[in-house]
């Protein structure tokens, strides 16, 4: 499947399962305005608390979209003349100047790399590539294994340099692409959250391709209230349903997008350590955390490292971390001390 179109459908779900879960027939909702557009090979929605004229509500989807766009121009790897793509181009070992922007996400990038023993890694769009999850769409292969190695050879985000002042990056192998989105999507959601704050806007949602940044209340009585997708490929069904506040989150899944060969599923998720897509129980994983860039590039560590290593870091790290996992009896949830205190169960 296709990952336009994945998150458009994981956007859709999650706006009915707002749209569902708020109307309780007991309490009338308190009223929403909300806006939705396209941007970075995706949807994003903004809802906002209260009754705003639409005048107002289409100033505020203008800066948002405006936001949006100037990260997308900055970091994606769909468009050639990104920043992202012209550092990746450059065949040199010199420092090259970037935008503050693009410094922040790649820094906090190569930290979470470190955080997690390399399962995060804005090297692997090589192989992202080969197994044709890239910009450059190819039939569904399983690659040579020697390919593999080669690509294997120009990874590694360790051979990635950065400095925030000035803005800055440099490759330690001039071979050596960079790939930011696990991480880029998170990033924006924060960036249109702190615009929404910048205007004095306080009670509001902002969702991009899936990921989350929830800030104040829908009214006063009512939290907002957030539906994690359940991880089925064949149907789309609201799992468990949080009350936020001021806090981000974000998921990665097996379940959407993926090729089958031979009975088995490839994901576009890559490990890092071995070149190949990763293979385990561990179907799906959402992160809560005040930072939705780090959520967004815990969630994709989180299903490279697997279920077990995947939850003994969020133990041992104290991140709020939802497993579910695939057993022959069903899918079973892990919560991390983190989560259980983060999101206390709701509905
Ligand atoms: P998900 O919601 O499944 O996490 P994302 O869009 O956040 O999906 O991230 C998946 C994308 O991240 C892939 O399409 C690829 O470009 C890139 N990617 C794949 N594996 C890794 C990895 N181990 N570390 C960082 N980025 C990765
Ligand atoms: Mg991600």
């Amino acid at each position: 499947m296709k990952r336009s179109s994945f998150f458009t459908l994981a956007s859709f779900l999650i706006l009915i399962g707002l749209a569902a879960l708020t109307l309780r027939p007991s309490e009338p909702s308190p009223p929403v305005s909300q806006f939705t557009g396209l941007t970075m090979g995706t949807t994003f929605t903004v809802t906002l608390a209260g009754d705003i004229d639409a005048t107002t509500l289409d100033a505020i989807k203008q800066e948002a979209f405006a936001v949006l766009e100037d990260i997308n121009q900055k970091m994606s790897t769909y468009l050639p003349s990104s920043e992202v793509s012209r550092f990746s181009d450059e065949q040199t070992t010199e420092w090259m100047p970037v935008s503050t922007a693009t410094a922040e996400v790649v820094d906090l990038a190569l930290r979470i790399g470190a955080e997690t023993a390399g399962a995060f890694d804005i090297t692997v769009g090589p192989l992202v590539d080969l197994w044709g999850f890239g910009p450059v769409s190819r039939p569904d292969l399983v690659p040579a294994p020697s390919d593999i190695d080669r690509l294997l050879a120009i990874t590694g985000y360790e051979k990635v340099e950065c400095r925030l002042a000035p803005p800055m990056l440099r490759k330690v192998d001039p071979r050596l692409r960079i790939d930011l989105s696990a991480i880029a999507k998170g990033y924006a959601a924060d960036r249109v959250a702190a615009r929404l704050l910048s205007r004095g806007l306080h009670d509001f949602i902002v969702e991009v391709g899936g990921e989350v940044v929830v800030r104040g209340a829908k009214g006063p009585q009512t939290p907002w209230r957030i539906g994690i997708e359940s991880p089925l490929s064949d149907r789309r069904e609201i799992g468990d349903v949080l009350s936020l506040r001021d806090m981000a989150m974000a998921t990665s899944g097996d379940y959407r997008n993926y090729f089958e060969d031979n009975g088995r599923r490839y994901s576009h998720t890559i490990d890092p350590r071995t070149g190949y897509p990763i293979d385990h129980a561990l179907a799906a994983v959402t992160i809560l955390d005040p930072s939705c860039a780090r959520a967004d590039a815990l969630a994709t560590a989180f299903m490279v490292l697997g279920p077990d290593q995947a939850f003994s870091l969020a133990e041992k790290a104290n991140i709020a971390a939802l497993l579910i996992v695939k057993t022959p009896s069903g899918f079973v949830e892990k919560r991390s001390k983190a989560f259980q205190a983060k999101a206390p169960q709701s509905l």
